[in-house]
């Protein structure tokens, strides 16, 4: 390519999601997927809109107002459809917010160990980036967080990934109170699995902002729905971004099937009781044969193992079909992140652990 021509293209280094092998009979707990499938009422949206296939030939409702009702409606708390903000996943609503929120000289805070997407939109939109580590034990240092000190923005995944610990409601509400002169981004992902979530605390805190997603606990990643909770003056300026880039976000499947999800609390309710079950369960086996691991409020436990290398399990698994994932960062890569699935990929995983730590 001419240098010339070369010098005018953005350059980036992208954030790098998990393998999605093509093969069948895997046993796949890389990504954070959720095991069971979605509520059955997504059967009976998917067939509403077969049956009537000229609805697409129109443009989606812009401001995805069946799914924000549908989830004002679900949250209660006195939210309205105008406290929502949805986008193509989560990572489309984080990477919003980042663009619409941290839009200052000084830098955005979050911990070294965290969700890496956050630096690749921090470096795609030019934005200022201070990582504070985590402690030894892989929790957040509080004192980091709650310091006077100016921020251009912090994000704080609640629970953490790829570690799995939470963090006390309280604290980010002291965080939030702390620094008055900056949006706080609360990532809950995976609150669903047993973290506090913040949301009720949305109008009470003008400065913080809720992400959550349809793609962990509601089986939905498919699909790509994600949504953020602020109050509505956040999320009014996150939607002049969002119609200054594309007004048609989210396509209508995913509106209605989005909003049919929601209608099933006691599906979900089980489901995400079962994921639970089985990772109290993982936390015995894993103990057993020799890993450690932060206490996981998450669909995935963050293992190290006493002997074996990380890298090695992680391979030897792959070779037996059984997908994990492992990151290659400094303090992290004797680490292996474990998605947690049904209790029968478990037991394979546990058997081919056994081969392998022979
Ligand atoms: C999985 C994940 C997301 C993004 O999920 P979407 O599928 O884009 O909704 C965001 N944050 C964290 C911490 C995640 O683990």
């Amino acid at each position: 390519m001419k240098k010339s021509l070369a010098k005018k293209i953005r350059r980036v280094i992208p954030y790098t999601p998990g393998e999605q092998p093509k093969k069948d009979n895997i046993i796949k707990l890389n990504t954070n997927e959720n095991p069971y499938p979605p509520a059955p009422g997504v059967v009976d949206a998917i067939a509403g809109l077969e049956a009537s296939p000229a609805k697409l030939r129109l443009y989606p409702n812009p401001d995805a107002t069946p799914l924000k009702s549908a989830l004002a409606r679900h949250f209660g708390m006195g939210l309205v459809k105008d406290n929502f903000f949805t986008g193509v996943g989560s990572d489309d609503v984080l990477a919003m917010a980042f663009l619409t929120f941290f839009n200052s000289d000084n830098p955005v805070l979050f911990p070294d160990i965290t969700y890496s997407f956050y630096e690749v939109w921090a470096d795609l939109f030019d934005i200022k980036v201070k990582r504070k580590p985590l402690d030894e034990n892989f929790r957040i240092d509080h004192k980091h967080y709650l310091k006077k000190k100016k921020l251009g923005g912090i994000v704080i995944a609640n629970p953490n990934a790829p570690t799995g610990l939470a963090e006390p409601v309280e604290f980010i509400k002291e965080v939030a109170l702390a620094h008055p002169e900056c949006v706080v981004i609360v990532d809950e992902a995976y609150v669903d699995f047993g973290g506090e979530s913040c949301v009720a605390l949305v109008n009470e805190l003008p400065n913080l902002l809720v992400v959550q997603t349809f793609s962990k606990s509601r089986s939905l990643a498919g699909l790509r729905i994600g949504y953020a909770i602020g109050n509505t003056e956040l999320i009014k300026a996150m939607e002049d971004v969002r119609y200054s880039y594309n007004s048609y976000t989210m396509n209508l499947p995913a509106q209605a099937i989005g909003a049919a999800v929601l209608d099933d609390n006691r599906y979900f309710a089980e489901t995400v009781e079962k994921i639970v079950e089985t990772r109290e369960d993982a936390k015995r086996r894993l103990a057993e044969l020799g890993f450690t691991f932060p206490d996981s409020k998450t669909n995935f436990i963050f293992a190290k193992h006493k002997s074996k290398d990380a890298e090695y399990i992680f391979e030897e698994l792959k070779k037996k079909n059984i997908y994990v994932r492992h990151f290659n960062g400094e303090r992290v890569r004797d680490y292996l992140r474990i998605t947690i699935g049904t209790p029968d990929q478990m037991e394979a995983l546990y058997s081919a652990l056994g081969l392998i730590l022979r």
